[in-house]
């Protein structure tokens, strides 16, 4: 069944025409049709769009100009810009609202003939790590679907797991790729800040956001990558000279690979299972030459404080623009412009969106700037300079990607706080700009164990070369779930 190959399979067929581009994604959709009403992982998918790429892809294919990737299909989460395909950000304010331009990244995926199959679900305006904060539906765990899949890219983590697509794209601001990769058992990969443009990705936290791939091997997360990364005019904060090349993976040994174990993401905050998994992981690294130091970033205690006031304090500037005039759905009764705009935006968000603004709005105002915000610019840059020493003396550092396993729908949902807490292993490379990379090592009471791998800004290529190896050497890193 084509479903079940890895993209780079997938391109291999399609080149040696076993396979067309069209047929590839027909595969998709009959899936998708059949199985995400259980799961819950798109809120849009228009098959005639994605049946007219794939023809477009497969005519780039049959002329010989096409792409590594060309005919194999992408789940885009719905906080990136669609031409034409509804974008909605799980939030009611959105409802509706068909963006005029594709995002970046959606540009680079349609020039590669990468056809999109749908626009997966998300926590309202990325901010949640469930995946339940979503104004229209909730997406289940592939392992088990009485578990949250994670989030916020918990729609593309859970579709790339059910097979439904073979990639996924996702954002991450706080951790919300790795997470829901790791709870879903599959590699997801957060490039270094600047790598890959943000146009048309609905801002959260302009500072911290960044898109990146979800799929089922490092490989296939490498090589979108390199089809979505690269310098962009369009986004002030994109880096030159920022396409991550895929071209140099190859299978090398562990030998000599330096890890660094910050003895704070080793706490018993995490699971005992999850601990266990880790620790087994690092001895087999070990067994295969891997060297491992203990060391301390005492900062990192500090990140999700530091993390809870940039992030809200950002978005409540960003999420300002959703007033009713421009996009989305307007609150009607009465013609008087502030009431529309209260009326609008008191509808539109949901709670969590609602207290974010706050919070971050409090956090910005004048008396309380040199409190709060200050303080936590002052907390991320010193962050970064733990981060920098400790990349003095190692590759990458290894850690758990979430203290636990999946965890039940609802069972966190009340608990805004330990949910935010989640985000403690993932937050520290969004704080300081890093690369990092989640990918499954083992499992816990039958689910997922995620392993994260940060590595030093701009070593992209050396980070998905290090996980690479790691996802060679550990028997756990592609066992499939039970879906049918
Ligand atoms: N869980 C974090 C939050 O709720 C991170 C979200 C993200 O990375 N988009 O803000």
């Amino acid at each position: 069944m084509i479903t079940r190959l890895s993209a780079a399979e997938i391109a291999r067929e399609i080149a040696a025409r076993k396979v067309s581009a069209v047929e590839v994604a027909q595969a998709c959709l009959g899936r998708i049709a059949s199985l995400d009403e259980g799961y819950g992982c798109f809120l849009k998918v228009d098959a005639d769009q994605t049946l007219a790429q794939a023809r477009a892809a497969q005519a780039k294919i049959d002329s010989g100009e096409a792409g590594p990737l060309a005919g194999v299909p992408v789940a885009v989460k719905d906080n990136l810009s669609t031409e034409g395909l509804e974008t909605t950000c799980a939030s009611k304010i959105l409802k509706g609202y068909v963006p005029p331009y594709d995002a970046t990244v959606v540009s680079r995926l349609k020039a590669g003939g990468m056809p999109i199959l749908g626009k997966t679900n998300l926590d309202e305006f990325a901010m949640g790590t469930s995946t339940e904060n979503s104004a229209f539906q909730v997406t289940r765990n592939p392992w088990d679907p009485t578990r949250s899949p994670g989030g916020s890219s918990g729609g593309s983590a859970a579709a790339v797991c059910a097979e439904m697509a073979p990639l996924g794209l996702g954002s991450d601001t706080g951790g919300s790729i790795r997470q829901p990769a790791a709870l879903c058992g599959v590699v997801g990969f957060k490039p270094t800040y600047g790598r890959c443009s943000r146009y048309g990705l609905v801002a959260f936290a302009s500072s911290l956001d960044q898109i990146g791939p979800l799929a089922r091997t490092v490989e296939d997360a490498a090589l979108l990558a390199e089809v979505v990364t690269g310098h962009d005019p369009r986004d002030s904060t994109s880096l030159p000279d920022s396409t991550i090349r895929s071209d140099g993976l190859k299978k090398s040994s562990l030998k000599g690979v330096r890890f660094a174990l910050p003895k704070e993401l080793f706490s018993d905050s995490n699971e005992p299972g999850v601990l266990e998994q880790v620790q087994a992981a690092i001895e087999t690294l070990r067994r295969e030459g891997a060297a491992f130091g203990e060391v301390s970033m005492p900062s990192i205690v500090y990140g999700v404080t530091t993390y809870y006031i940039i992030a809200p304090a950002e978005a409540s500037s960003n999420l300002a623009r959703f007033d009713g005039v421009r996009y989305g759905p307007r609150a009607e009764e009465g013609a008087e412009h502030v009431g529309v705009v209260e009326r609008t935006r008191a509808e539109g968000f949901g709670h969590e969106v609602k207290a974010r603004i706050m919070i971050g709005t409090y956090a910005l105002s004048a008396g309380y700037y040199d409190a709060y915000y200050l303080r936590a610019q002052q907390v991320r840059s010193r962050m970064r300079r733990e981060m920098d020493a400790v990349f003095q003396g190692c590759d990458a550092i290894l850690s758990p990607t979430s203290p636990v396993v999946a965890f039940k729908i609802g069972e966190l949902s009340k608990d805004p706080l330990a949910l935010k807490l989640l985000d403690y292993c993932t937050i520290p490379a969004n704080l300081g700009g890093n690369p990092g990379v989640s990918l499954n090592c083992g499992f816990s009471g039958g689910l997922p164990v995620g392993l994260q791998l940060v590595g030093p800004a701009m070593a992209d290529e050396r980070l998905l070369q290090i996980a690479y190896s790691v996802e060679q050497a550990l028997p756990e890193a592609h066992r499939r779930p039970p879906v049918p």
